[in-house]
């Protein structure tokens, strides 16, 4: 079965009720789209999103565990209980600033299925890795370490987000993109073998103005998109051109 095609917006720490009104904006653009279309809000945000009815709805991280004595945390359960579908894991920014490892990242991700969430598992290189000559070997070690058992297409998806090209405005080169978007798919269909195909999304300064050439990209299915995603008039031309 072919990758379901997904426009995703990750709002990050951004965002208030007022910026809900950037939701309805998008109504009948999302109606018309051949994509699917998730935003990823605050958590304070997704019930009021939820209520819109215009979007998929997920979550930027959950904890390892259903319940119990974690301050400030919230588990998936709780994100599938207000109705969120996804929940992004293992984003760059968790990574650095909340030292989430691969392990941590895999034991969310399990904790996310569990509760009937889509995980959103994210990778990428960061420039120095990049410049080494490491970036496959990296890729390839994230995704062993921070994909689970049990992940299937249904459950499971994965951003390459090349960690110097997020909120940069630089991309890599169309072939760096394919590189590692053949190396993926290589790679899960050998792990996974339920014969549909996971959803691979690019992520890292995705605007109107890139996102054809990007989505041309074989393998490439979609995108994880930041700065771009909070506001209508920037985020529709990307779900356009998926
Ligand atoms: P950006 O962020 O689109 O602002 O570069 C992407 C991301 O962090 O998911």
């Amino acid at each position: 079965m072919a990758p379901r095609k997904l426009a995703a917006g990750n709002w990050k720490m951004n965002g208030d009720l007022a910026a809900l009104d950037q939701i309805d904006a998008m109504a009948e653009a999302v109606k018309g789209a051949s994509c699917d279309v998730l935003i990823c809000p605050p958590a304070l945000l997704i019930p009021a999103m939820i209520a819109k009815g215009v979007v998929a709805v997920g979550g930027q991280d959950c904890h390892a565990e259903a319940s119990g004595a974690h301050t400030g945390d919230i588990s998936g359960q709780m994100l599938r209980d207000a109705g969120a579908t996804h929940v992004i894991l293992g984003h760059s920014e968790r990574r650095a600033d909340h030292h989430e490892t691969d392990e941590t990242v895999r034991a969310k991700a399990l904790a996310a299925h569990r509760a009937g969430l889509i995980a959103i598992i994210c990778l990428g290189e960061t420039g120095d890795q990049r410049d080494g000559g490491h970036t496959l070997q990296v890729i390839a070690a994230q995704l062993a370490g921070s994909v689970p058992e049990g992940a299937t297409a249904a459950n499971t998806v994965i951003a390459y987000e090349p960690v110097w090209a997020i909120g940069t405005g630089r991309t890599p080169t169309i072939p760096q993109i394919a590189e590692v978007h053949a190396r993926l798919r290589a790679d899960l269909s050998d792990r996974l073998s339920d014969g549909a195909e996971v959803s691979l999304l690019y992520g890292g300064s995705v605007k109107g103005a890139n996102a054809a050439e990007i989505f041309a990209i074989p393998h490439v299915d979609g995108a994880l998109v930041g700065g771009a995603s909070l506001k209508a008039a920037d985020f529709l031309p990307i779900v356009a051109a998926l």
